[in-house]
């Protein structure tokens, strides 16, 4: 395996960088094996005795049906401290394009969000961390299935992973294609957003195409509903709050049918947005402006709001610890620790609901523009020693032995956080 192809530091690094093939032939295997939310079976099984192998202290499976949780204890836990990190271990319900050796074995599936690469890294945080033990506390590494759409995290939660593992803190990573390898983006506030999904009900009374005005038409009170949903974000959210409300599909009557007017119409949709008020506004309004265009035309609407994901918002201190161990890792100059937020979503926003945090990207450039979720997307397996660093570096900065009791990021991190109140970070 070539040497990475960017810039980075650290004892750990070096230390990660002579067991890069045995992470990228894990890596490389999981991909081939994909496995989707609640059902990464094999994968949990790789990743049980990938630990087993390291020496880690402890290994708890079933955590979350399919989750898997090794603890390291360091070489003193005199500090009483626990940190958490996680890597997702689930695939997507795609066909893949590529055509190199380690491809998807299962047709219909295929890692297309590079969660091989993320559960590859931690197997070789692990093994680094098993090794070494060059910290004062308990490094808790969380091996969480079903982030893509199943809400993983939240499923680990409701099974007692914060009551058996009662970490301080919890951290996470996600490759980004749009950024170079060798760089790590993050801000003090919201990285992604809540996803909520949106059915509306609209109920006409059905008829003759040619008879429309004896019926109560689903099909053109649902146009004016979509057009009318679109004054939410641009005539009720303030212009300096984020939301977007997508329509994005659409059933009513039947496409051989050109002179029945059905009597229902149902409209499915995406709201996103990152503050909790802000969404809690763009509910209300929904169903008082669905209710009442209805209305209008003598037809019902009813809408129905789940909320899916939570936006995944990092706390102001361990943001800027996790900048301090990543700029320590690539560099001042390969670090953006005020990145724009996504409007995307990630379940690991359920873990720091309940813990401290932060959420990081890790750049990992994009082959022949492939980005997340593209059938011809890989994972670069050159980041994995990188990410790997990563999290080692948050275990052993964030508890440090007492004889490095000078290099304290953490307690830095705190004294100089910003105090951001709840409601500017959530902008
Ligand atoms: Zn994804
Ligand atoms: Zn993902």
């Amino acid at each position: 395996m070539s040497a990475p192809r960017y810039q980075a530091s650290g004892r750990a690094f070096a230390q990660i960088v002579r067991f890069h093939p045995e992470i990228s032939a894990l890596r490389r295997d999981l991909h081939a094996h994909p496995e989707l939310g609640f059902e990464e079976v094999y994968t949990s099984a790789r990743v049980h005795e990938s630990l087993k192998a390291c020496g880690v202290d402890e290994i708890h499976t079933g955590i979350g049906k399919t989750g898997v949780v090794a603890v390291i204890r360091g070489r003193s836990t005199a500090s009483g401290r626990m940190i958490g990190l996680r890597a997702d271990m689930d695939a997507l319900p795609m066909h893949e394009d590529n055509d190199f050796a380690w491809r998807s074995a299962k047709s219909g599936l295929m890692h297309g969000c590079g969660h091989d690469g993320h559960t590859a890294m931690l197997v070789g945080a692990a093994r680094y961390l098993a090794e070494t033990r060059n910290f004062d506390g308990t490094a808790v590494l969380i091996f969480q299935p079903g982030e893509e759409g199943f809400a993983g995290a939240r499923v680990m939660i409701e099974d007692g992973l914060f009551e058996r593992f009662p970490v301080d803190s919890v951290y996470a990573f996600h490759n980004w294609p749009a950024m170079a390898p060798g760089t790590v983006g993050l801000n003090p506030g919201p990285m992604m957003a809540a996803a909520d999904r949106i059915t509306i009900e609209v109920a006409g009374k059905g008829g003759h195409g040619a008879h429309a005005y004896l019926t109560v038409d689903p099909v053109v009170v649902s146009a004016h509903l979509i057009t009318a949903i679109q004054t939410i974000v641009s005539r009720n959210v303030r212009p300096i709050d984020a939301a977007v409300i997508s329509v994005c599909a659409m059933q009513a009557g039947d496409l051989n049918a050109m002179a029945v007017v059905p009597g229902r119409a149902t409209l499915v949709g995406t709201v996103r947005t990152f503050s909790a008020k802000v969404q809690a506004e763009v509910e209300r309004r929904l169903v008082e402006l669905c209710s009442a265009v209805a209305s209008g035309f003598g037809a019902t609407a009813t809408v129905r709001f789940e909320r899916i994901y939570p936006a995944t918002i990092n706390t102001p201190a361990e943001a800027l610890f996790a900048g301090d161990v990543a700029q320590a890792l690539v560099g001042a100059r390969n670090i953006e620790r005020n990145m724009e937020p996504s409007m995307g979503a990630e379940d690991f926003s359920f873990m720091l609901q309940k813990k401290p945090g932060a959420y990081l990207r890790l750049g990992q450039g994009g082959k022949d523009g492939a980005f997340l979720h593209n059938s011809r997307y890989d994972f670069n397996d050159d980041i994995l020693p990188l990410g790997a660093a990563l999290h080692a570096g948050l275990i052993e900065q964030g508890m440090p032995l007492a004889d490095r009791a000078s290099e304290r990021p953490m307690e830095n991190a705190k004294a100089q956080a910003p105090r951001l109140h709840a409601s500017s970070a959530a902008h």
